[in-house]
């Protein structure tokens, strides 16, 4: 999923991928809104953002 980048922080999402496009400093992210998956996942560790775009 891409989506255009905003010039501020979403404030309902705290990251630390600072290899990613959308990543502010802060542990901000500033993708409108992201994708996180996969279907069945049962751990925290199972899961991964896939709206992150390598910088
Ligand atoms: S798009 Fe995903 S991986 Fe990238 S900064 Fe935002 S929450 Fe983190």
């Amino acid at each position: 999923m891409t989506v255009q980048k905003m010039d501020h922080p979403n404030d309902g999402v705290k990251c630390s991928v600072d290899t990613c496009y959308y990543y502010m400093n802060g542990d901000f992210c500033t993708a409108p809104r992201i994708h996180v998956g996969p279907h069945g996942a049962s751990t925290a560790e199972q899961t991964d953002c896939n709206t992150f775009r390598r910088k």
